[in-house]
């Protein structure tokens, strides 16, 4: 069956899926963006997991690519998958890495037995990744990655983010 790739304008923290995404940074601790907005409606026992998990497996950080789930606090969601997108580079091609981000979130997904999962434009934001570009990597990984989902969402804060996964779908 082909993967059910959905597109929403708005605001991740609000959709009612199993699992959401979190552009996090390699700390856990939080930052700004998507990972400020979740951890602040998610309420306090996401950090407290995140912390958990640096303790016990991330001293040096979340390795740029890799995902880790914690819980999802008070957020609709069951649960948070945080994953670390690479920093944008001019002279480095790392695609490799941002698709890496899709294919590891839902690999922890499908470990949880999460049927539905919402995507944000991971890299887009404060990593500065060109729009097109990594609409393009996104929706392919999902594509030949995500089978099985009963519903993968795509969520795109502002509508230049949401016409750019929406030419690349
Ligand atoms: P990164 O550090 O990976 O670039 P950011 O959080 O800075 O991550 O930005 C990623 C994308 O998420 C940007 O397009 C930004 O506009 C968008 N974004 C910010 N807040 C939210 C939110 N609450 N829901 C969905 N997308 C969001």
């Amino acid at each position: 069956m082909p993967t059910h790739i959905t597109l929403v304008q708005g605001d991740i923290t609000e959709q009612d899926v199993d699992a959401v995404v979190n552009a996090a940074n390699s700390s856990l601790l939080g930052g700004g963006g998507v990972d400020g907005a979740i951890h602040r409606k998610g309420g306090p026992d996401i950090l407290a997991e995140c912390r958990k998990l640096r303790a016990s497996h991330y001293g040096s950080g979340l390795p740029t690519g890799q995902a880790v789930a914690t819980t999802a606090g008070r957020l609709p969601a069951r649960w948070v998958i945080h994953t670390v997108g690479p920093v944008w580079s001019r002279q480095e091609d790392r695609s490799e890495l941002l698709a890496s981000c899709h294919r590891e979130s839902l690999r922890v997904a499908r470990e949880l037995g999460a049927r539905t999962v919402a995507f944000p434009a991971i890299s887009t934001g404060v990593y500065r990744w060109p729009l097109d570009d990594a609409a393009r990597i996104a929706v392919r990984t999902l594509r030949e990655e995500g089978e099985g989902f009963t519903e993968l969402r795509l969520v795109l804060f502002d509508q230049r983010s949401y016409d750019a996964f929406q030419a690349a779908l």
